[in-house]
């Protein structure tokens, strides 16, 4: 009698969690696979969102924020500094034909957005991410220059999409972030923070839930996060 209690029990606690969607992992062994939640282009005005999906997950994430669009919205930056997460570097302008132009103009546009972010935070950041990505952009001797400035790049392995197509469905975006070949290492995910990426923090619980539930811890990208970038360019300078 005792033990069918203790099943019925059981049964209404697993019918109630699977009804109840929630960013929390059931219970699985932790291991050191990380994740790393990452979004580009901010700030903008959909970050209240994200901020807010973020915090009832109780996760730290890592923004790579464009100087230019830091311009009047000082406070959003601040918001997300004081929050926890980790400030990377996107450029000045996000302007593909200025920024890949050549490396001084590249490395400008880190160190203005670098000083941009400490006047407004009180913090320094060395953590950089290339629009578009590395792949056809790094050279040898820009990676070198990188270096001596001290910041580190990261790419990422697993996309959301939402930067090409940012009207795609919650669902789908799940299925997306969720598309990792292994599911064995450490994952990068790239997702945006653009005015028109209106799904990415509805998405965000199940995601967090996603990869919990497979062991992953889930962290903000900091100076001591091993570099992640693709093949350099050969043939560049
Ligand atoms: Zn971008």
């Amino acid at each position: 009698m005792f033990i069918k209690k203790i099943g019925l029990i059981s049964l209404i606690f697993i019918l109630f969690c699977s009804f109840n969607i929630n960013c929390y992992a059931d219970m699985v062994p932790q291991s050191k696979k990380v994740l790393y939640l990452t979004f580009d282009d901010g700030p903008s005005i959909i970050i209240d969102e994200i901020l807010t999906a973020l915090k009832q997950c109780d996760v730290k994430a890592t923004f790579f924020v464009v100087g230019k669009e830091i311009i009047g919205r000082e406070p959003t930056l601040k918001r997300i500094y004081d929050e926890g997460h980790s400030i990377g570097l996107h450029t000045y302008s996000h302007n593909f034909k200025k920024i890949y132009k050549d490396n001084s103009t590249f490395i400008d546009e880190m160190l203005n957005t670098k000083a941009l972010v400490e006047r407004v935070t009180g913090a320094s950041t060395n953590i950089i991410r290339f629009p578009g990505g590395t792949s056809g952009h790094l050279t040898e001797g820009m990676l070198n220059l990188l270096h001596e400035n001290n910041f580190k790049i990261y790419d990422w392995n697993v996309s959301l999409e939402d930067g090409v197509n940012p009207s795609l469905s919650e669902e789908q975006l799940f299925k997306n972030a969720s598309k990792c070949k292994s599911c064995e290492k450490s994952i990068i995910l790239l997702m945006h923070c653009n005015s028109n990426n209106l799904n990415t923090a509805k998405a965000i619980p199940s995601i967090v839930k996603f990869y919990r539930d497979k062991g992953y811890d889930i962290l903000p990208i900091t100076d001591s996060t091993p570099e992640y970038f693709y093949r350099i360019n050969k043939q560049g300078t």
